[in-house]
């Protein structure tokens, strides 16, 4: 394969001798994309591709999809079950039944000491829907425990919590292709050209075509705020003063939707009254967005006709994550932007499967959007399952970001820990450490053994990686994509659903139940337990996902193909039929800059790296591109420091500090920078993490810092080295 001018040191590629061709999706984002791998002709995976015909990703992969066939050699995987006494003992390799029993044998012994919530599970959003099914069912028909969570509280909280206030019940109502549909997009705290690259080529390719309005807020110059018609770069956290100053405008100007918000909503009034006191001038001086802009912008979008606002992280990693969703909800409510064409209040979902333990792990209630809170869906799930309703909770317990200060409090003794990897990702490192040095046990479940919380585990489950096993997941627009199995994992490693169904045989409870040990028959009892509901699968199955390249849900008899929107008749979920407009006052209770710590501290991703770097920190080709913990931050602010390009410095907050390289760039205001979230030890030092009331989410990226400029960059580079951790 030649690249470049044929006549002039063309690059060249090796050809690839493909034997065979295993269609599967991506395990990184939830875009979504469908992928082939290349098998060798001895079976190894030595390529990728895009698939052509899939609607999602036409044919193209972010960096990520592109080298994604290189995990399944990446580095210290786990092969072996592993054991130890203590904390301070090293593993020694065993068998899996001794790891299983033991496991079970301690969870008994501590809800048997301590009570039933006192051993807590926390999953992800990485394994399969099946998977994550027959987890929720291990743990609320067998188990018991009511402390059961996934990470997904660490992104998609806010987002889950915000659209069951307005419309009563999780669900992202739009897709992709009201892109092709709308006249003008909002983007909220997403940098989509590197988090989402191929939802970015996917409105990119929309908007080449049609030249709509694209506005983007963000404190930051993204990539995304670079390529926008109009950027805001409103004040960190005060997105709802600004949300609420659009509404302000948009009905006071007389340009609501008034038919809609008469026909399909409740609690008008009590929102208009306290939007009333946001005008643009009052809002100017908390977000600092000029009124003059607050007004284009709020007219730009009622007068668009079709208009959609996208959001991730920005809105949701913050202490009132939640009632920012609720506000987009309001203002795509009073303009009659839900369930039409390009019209939508789309959440852009993190993990590959956020949305399947959304929909089905039973974290935040019972399967299929079923609550605990609801007598008939315990009743429901209890027959279905064939046990007593008596045995589950009436209302969810914990969330993860509560389960670690109830270890501290010593209200939890046990934990299990499943694909996911809190020494990392958790705020406040080191109250994380103690809490993990406080455990009577702790079991980590992963496809990698060197996965950073491992240092405290007792007994080490490993996992297949994606990939590695069959089933499906969801992403952002609600599409149901199937992962083939590529090949088999490595030494004694098992799929997450044989460990599930495994540890219920190790329980007099799960003994007398039936567990489905394939995904095909997992799939049949989700079909079964979906009908009739929002997120209905009824008429799916695997085969039929992979011929379609990804069924979005509902999938019934009314749509056998699947349906692209949700809410298109203008009927909600909520007892009367209509989605609530919430008024939402702004409580400023972030942790802002002060004259001890001055500057904004902001995170994000990197288009390269993935989470916590598990996976691609391992690869190569991945990590090549930004190997050791950086800074971005302005150069006017730098030099008042005496800071130069590339010097390291130390980043202290009031938790702890930590070493990094500095980049100098406009694309920070001079009263903030920004570090990505991906290195251990790094940013989740520094970060306070405080917690959204609804979703219980952390704000991430709204802390405060100060900058120390180093003498010794020697030792200062030895220091940043160290928190790398590949
Ligand atoms: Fe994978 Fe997301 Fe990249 Fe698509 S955009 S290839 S799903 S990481």
């Amino acid at each position: 394969m030649l690249f470049g001018r044929r006549t002039k040191n063309p690059i060249q590629l090796p050809v690839k001798a493909v034997d065979k061709w295993v269609y599967t999706t991506c395990g990184y984002c939830s875009t979504g994309c469908s992928l082939d791998v290349g098998l060798d002709d001895k079976g190894a995976a030595i390529t990728t591709r895009g698939v052509a015909d899939a609607d999602v990703n036409r044919g193209k992969l972010c960096l990520k999809g592109i080298y994604e066939f290189e995990v399944f050699r990446s580095l210290n995987r786990g092969r072996v079950p592993l054991i130890r006494k203590t904390r301070s003992d090293p593993f020694t390799e065993t068998t899996w039944d001794e790891t299983l029993n033991k496991t079970a044998s301690e969870i008994q012994r501590i809800q048997g000491l301590y009570g039933r919530d006192s051993f807590a599970i926390v999953s992800t959003g990485q394994i399969y829907t099946e998977e994550f099914y027959t987890l929720g069912k291990l743990v609320r028909a067998v188990i018991g425990t009511n402390n059961y969570d996934g990470n997904t509280t660490l992104c998609m909280a806010s987002a889950v919590s915000g659209y069951k206030r307005s419309f009563g019940s999780d669900g992202p109502p739009g897709c992709y292709d009201d892109f092709d549909q709308t006249n003008c997009l909002l983007a909220i705290g997403s940098n989509l050209p590197e988090q989402h690259p191929i939802i970015y080529y996917r409105l990119k390719e929309a908007y080449d075509r049609r030249h709509f309005p694209i506005i983007v807020v963000d404190p930051r110059v993204t990539l995304f705020a670079q390529m926008a018609d109009i950027h805001l770069p409103v004040k960190p956290g005060t997105d709802l003063v600004l949300l609420n100053a659009l509404a302000h405008v948009i009905l006071t100007e007389g340009l609501a939707d008034q038919n809609y918000i008469q026909a399909h909503t409740s609690g008008f009034e009590d929102f208009k009254k306290l939007v009333e006191a946001y005008n643009p001038e009052m809002a100017e001086k908390i977000c600092g967005i000029p009124a003059k802009m607050i007004r284009k912008v709020a007219r730009i979008y009622a007068e668009a006709g079709a208009a959609m606002t996208i959001w991730t992280m920005g809105i949701n990693q913050s202490t009132h994550g939640s009632d920012g969703v609720v506000a987009i909800n309001n203002l795509n409510l009073i303009t009659g932007n839900i369930g039409k064409p390009g019209g939508t209040s789309l959440s852009i979902t993190g993990q590959c499967n956020a949305m399947g333990t959304r929909e089905f792990s039973s974290c935040s209630g019972l399967p299929g959007y079923r609550t605990l809170e609801k007598e008939e869906d315990r009743q429901f799930m209890a027959d279905y399952w064939g046990v007593e309703a008596s045995f589950f909770p009436q209302k969810r317990g914990m969330a993860e970001t509560d389960i670690f200060p109830a270890i501290e409090r010593g209200e939890i003794k046990g934990l299990w820990l499943i694909a996911t990897n809190p020494m990392t990702s958790m705020p406040d490192t080191a109250r994380i450490r103690k809490s993990f040095e406080q455990l009577e046990f702790l079991v980590v479940q992963d496809a990698y053994s060197d996965v950073e919380t491992n240092e405290y585990a007792h007994v080490f489950f490993p996992a297949s990686l994606w990939g590695e096993k069959e089933g499906v997941f969801t992403n952002t627009e609600r599409r149901v994509n199937l992962v083939r199995k590529v090949m088999d994992p490595p030494g004694e490693a098992k799929p997450d659903l044989w460990i599930f169904t495994e540890m219920a045989k190790r329980f007099e409870r799960g003994k007398e139940m039936t567990f489905s040990t394939t995904a095909t028959e997992v799939f049949e009892e989700i079909k079964t337990l979906s009908k009739g509901r929002l997120c209905d699968y009824s008429e799916m199955s695997h085969d039929k996902i992979e011929k379609q390249r990804g069924i979005q849900w509902p999938c019934n008899t009314e749509h056998p193909k699947g349906n692209r929107r949700l809410y298109e008749t203008g009927v909600f979920q909520h007892a009367d039929g209509r989605a609530k407009l919430i008024p939402l006052p702004f409580v400023d209770n972030n942790e802002c800059p002060d004259k001890e710590y001055p500057f904004w501290l902001n995170s994000g991703r990197l288009v390269e790296q993935w989470h916590t770097r598990t996976k691609t920190g391992k690869i190569g080709n991945l990590n090549k591109f930004s190997p050791t913990p950086f800074m971005e931050m302005n150069p006017r602010a730098a030099a008042k420091l005496g800071i130069a390009a590339m010097d390291y410095v130390r980043v202290h907050s009031r938790r702890d500090s930590a070493v990094v390289l500095v980049q100098l760039t406009e694309r920070v205001a001079p009263d903030a920078v920004f570090i990505p979230m991906h290195y251990f030890n790094c940013i989740n030092r520094l970060a306070l993490g405080l917690l959204d009331p609804y979703s219980r989410q952390p704000a991430y990226k709204q802390s405060a810092v100060r900058i120390e400029c180093l003498e010794d960059q020697e030792a200062a580079a030895r220091e940043n080295v160290a928190m790398r951790n590949y």
